[in-house]
């Protein structure tokens, strides 16, 4: 088998993959449609376009998730993070590059690296042979799409996103809130208690439905049609369609008791499902949601039980093809039907420029072990990087699997910390300490 790196899409990905492994010596190709093929969103031929904002959201590397992650991937002489440090803009305590100077700055290196060839032309079908890592992205051209569905099944690749809100459990008031399945449904205890419930009266039903319809919401960008499928219709257009709808829906009250007070009957139930194994993440069922971000914090926290809580991510509905890597990636990111075929990046189910450059990084430097015969211990899932990489391929639920922000909730707690609110500053530094050794040590092999 040759010993070249294949790279379809020269995004985020795709670009910090190339870099990794070029500067390891690897002979790499990247394959890139644009501008030959364009996409609704991109309007250059640069590699690393940045899509929409300039911003790689907060450098603070010891109290925010992507901030360490900026400062995991700089550990690792990334090239996305040079050059971002390099196009820096003033933005208080975020990362905004200049946009043009920095993808013009990415591709420029890239380039003139010389174990790198950029191959202009689309791919529009699964490759059979060599090393290949996919990094096409949320936009995905049509062709390689179908030919992705066609190995992996339809129901495993997604062409949008429906992603309702998701709150760190530790912040959910208990003495509201309880513990129950509808029905007490399910073989063992877990499964009776696998859902936390929200009781609304009817007159906090109202407020809640007036909030939605009066709520900011977000259009669609120009060329990124709709398209809901009836099973996934954003709450504020189910409110819409008439104020009882979401009782008789996501929120209805039936098969449930309140152990808080259990003779009265609650109007409406608003449900939470787990979100991953580790138990530190809940999702709002049905809340999937166009609602703009501050009018979400505003709205969900009138949630009896909510009223503190902190969201991992906030919930939204875009364009974005995407596979369930729980169930088609091994713990190596390789497709475990065609192994020869690594992805990376937003396809892969995470989200935003910086954990999709992450991904790369890591496929990236997978793949190169695997070509060089050496063997990588598997990366920390304390670090930020481990936690992405560890949720999308097996901790989060392959049921449900929607795209996810880098955040807290993906790490595995630090014992003897305080919960909540308080205790958040402590515990976030603790994290940040703990995956700053550990990414340092995996690094140094
Ligand atoms: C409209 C829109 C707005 C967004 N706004 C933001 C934002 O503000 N902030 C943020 O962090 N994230 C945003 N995102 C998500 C963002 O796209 C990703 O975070 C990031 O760009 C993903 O990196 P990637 O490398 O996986 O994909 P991309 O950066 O999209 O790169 C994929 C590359 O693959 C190429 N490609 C696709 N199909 C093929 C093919 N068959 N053959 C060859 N090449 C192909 C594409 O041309 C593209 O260059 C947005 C996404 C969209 C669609």
């Amino acid at each position: 088998m040759e010993n070249t790196l294949h790279i379809i899409g020269g995004g985020m990905a795709g670009s910090e993959a190339a870099w990794q492994a070029a500067q390891a010596g690897v002979q790499v190709v990247i394959h890139e449609m644009r501008p030959t093929v364009e996409t609704f969103a991109h309007q250059t031929g640069n590699l690393a376009e940045m899509v929409c904002s300039n911003s790689f959201r907060s450098d603070d590397d010891e109290q925010n998730a992507v901030g360490l992650l900026h400062w995991e991937m700089r550990q690792a002489n990334g090239l996305l993070m040079e050059m971002a440090d390099a196009h820096q803009l003033p933005a208080g305590g975020a990362l905004a590059v200049d946009r043009d100077a920095f993808s013009n700055a990415v591709t420029e290196r890239l380039r003139a690296h010389p174990n790198v060839r950029v191959q202009e032309g689309e791919i529009t079908d699964l490759p059979t042979e060599g090393h290949w890592i996919i990094a096409t992205g949320p936009l995905t051209s049509g062709a390689l799409a179908q030919s992705i569905r066609a190995e992996t099944g339809a129901d495993s690749l997604a062409f949008f996103d429906a992603i309702a809100p998701i709150v760190y459990t530790d912040s959910i008031d208990m003495s509201q809130a309880w513990f129950q399945s509808r029905y007490d449904k399910g073989d063992t205890e877990e499964e009776r208690k696998a859902y936390l419930n929200c009781p609304m009266t009817r007159e906090q039903y109202d407020a809640f439905i007036d909030a939605l319809l009066a709520a900011d919401k977000t259009e669609f960008h120009e060329g990124e049609t709709a398209g809901y499928f009836d099973g996934c219709l954003p709450i504020e257009v189910m409110a819409e369609r008439g104020r009882e709808t979401l009782r008789h829906g996501p929120m209805k009250p039936v098969g449930l008791t309140n152990p808080h007070q259990p003779d009265v009957k609650p109007w409406a139930v608003v449900q939470l499902r787990r979100d991953n194994a580790l138990g530190t993440l809940f999702n709002i069922v049905g809340f999937q949601t166009k609602m703009k971000y501050g009018a979400q914090t505003k709205v969900f926290r009138t949630i009896p039980g909510l009223e503190n809580a902190s969201f991992a991510r906030l919930g939204g509905i875009h364009r974005n093809t995407f596979i369930n890597s729980p169930t088609l990636l091994d713990d190596q990111m390789r497709l475990k039907s065609r192994p020869n075929i690594r992805f990376a990046g937003q396809i892969t189910g995470v989200e935003g420029y910086v954990e999709s450059a992450a991904m790369g990084l890591l496929a990236a430097r997978l793949a190169i072990a695997e070509l060089t015969g050496k063997t990588l211990p598997p990366v920390p899932a304390t670090t930020a990087t481990g936690a992405l990489v560890t949720h999308i391929t097996g901790g989060a639920e392959a049921k449900t699997f929607q795209p996810m922000n880098v955040n807290f909730g993906l790490f595995p707690p630090v014992e003897g910390l305080k919960g909540g609110r308080r205790g958040r500053k402590d515990r976030y530094k603790a994290y940040t300490d703990r995956a700053k050794a550990d990414w340092t040590a995996w690094l140094a092999g």
